[in-house]
């Protein structure tokens, strides 16, 4: 689809309804009547940032109230009652180059690592061997011989290319003091997990200012980035959404329209390939309707932790979630945090390999118990 086609799904030329059965029509092709969701735990491993989005209310620095660092055993504590529970996914969440602060710095080393992402690693490699989970790392922009590190003790790995826009990294914009947010460095990253055959999740943030062709922007981008590669197992579409007192510069909610238009653009976009997500517990009173827009998945649901990104934005539980998806007429299934179609190949590596077959067939067990 190029793009002024794409761009009439967005702008209102080609009506709402026929722009989600289309992409309604491309998920029943691809994925039948199955809805996805991952059992999982969220670690913010640390909350320092040297970014600064307007729109971001996790952010700190170092002495900000707040600012921490999780230690290893308060990681692995939470990773084991998260085992008690049935979950699968650890997603492990971090600021970007948190150890660019002096005072992180001499945390890790107190603690033997010479910096961030060495811990990263560690932390993975730990929570696996402790207790079987599957670590999903959403770490920012990372350098190669670390996502080379990374990638043996990671089921799948994610970041948010949020968009394409430089514009956005402009005086007075959402991005103006954030300089991991530069679109093409975001882009080349995902190209280099690509080029590693990291199974991959990354999505648009909408609602920071951008434009209707800049959502399109984003969007071509990523389906160009799976059709190189075949990496990128799932897109989400993520809507901004206005926090109490927050400062959010040209940041604006968007409506649900918009939100539906675009979700059913990326699906139709990457055609049923790649699954598309909204997380529900920003859309708690649309859900029925974005299941008719065409996504596939729920993304990760927590039995223990909150959504530290979007704190009063409680999920939703297993039975709405289930109740919902039947409501549509779809069948509302688990996942591991790496999709079947992105566990063969050369997608994963010991020792996350054999923690995913092993977690694959207790599902089975449990299935067929
Ligand atoms: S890079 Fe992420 S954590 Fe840092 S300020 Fe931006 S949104 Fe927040």
């Amino acid at each position: 689809m190029n793009k002024q086609e794409a761009t009439k799904r967005l702008d209102g030329t080609m009506a709402l309804e026929d722009v989600m059965e289309e992409a309604a029509a491309w998920k029943r092709h691809t994925s039948g009547n199955k809805v996805t969701f991952s059992r999982n735990i969220f670690i913010p491993l640390t909350n320092i940032c040297r970014d600064r989005c307007t729109y971001c209310t996790f952010q700190r620095r170092p002495g900000d109230a707040g600012a921490r660092i999780i230690p290893e055993e308060e990681v692995l504590d939470k990773a084991r009652r998260a085992a008690a529970l049935g979950c699968t996914e650890v997603l492990v969440s971090l600021g970007d180059k948190a150890d660019v602060f002096p005072e992180v710095r001499t945390w890790l080393q107190e603690r033997g690592f010479r910096n961030m992402m060495d811990y990263v690693v560690y932390i993975c490699s730990r929570i696996i061997e402790e207790t079987g989970l599957l670590p999903h790392t959403n770490a920012g922009i990372i350098g190669t011989f670390h996502l080379d590190q990374l990638k043996p003790v990671n089921a799948s790995m994610g970041m948010m290319l949020e968009t394409m826009s430089r514009r956005l990294c402009g005086p007075g914009q959402v991005h103006e003091h954030a300089p991991d947010k530069l679109p093409h460095r975001r882009y080349r990253y995902i190209e280099e997990a690509g080029k590693r055959q990291i199974p991959f999740t990354t999505g648009v943030l909408l609602g920071i200012g951008e434009t209707i062709e800049e959502r399109v922007e984003a969007l071509e981008a990523i389906r160009d980035l799976h059709d190189t590669y075949g990496h990128i197992q799932e897109v989400i579409v993520q809507n901004y959404q206005r926090k109490p007192g927050m400062e959010d510069g040209a940041a604006g909610e968007v409506s649900e329209d918009e939100l539906l238009r675009t979700t059913a653009l990326a699906v139709t976009m990457l055609q049923g390939n790649v699954h598309v997500q909204v997380p529900p517990n920003l859309n708690e009173k649309r859900m029925h309707r974005l299941l008719r827009a065409g996504i596939s998945d729920w993304g990760g649901v927590s039995p223990l932790t909150v959504d530290y990104i979007n704190p009063e934005s409680p999920w939703p539980g297993l039975d709405t979630l289930a109740k919902v998806t039947a409501e549509a007429g779809m069948v509302l299934e688990e996942r591991l945090p790496v999709y079947d179609s992105h566990t063969g190949g050369a997608f994963l590596e010991e020792p996350v390999k054999s923690a995913v077959e092993q977690l694959q067939q207790k599902k089975k067990r449990e299935l067929i118990g």
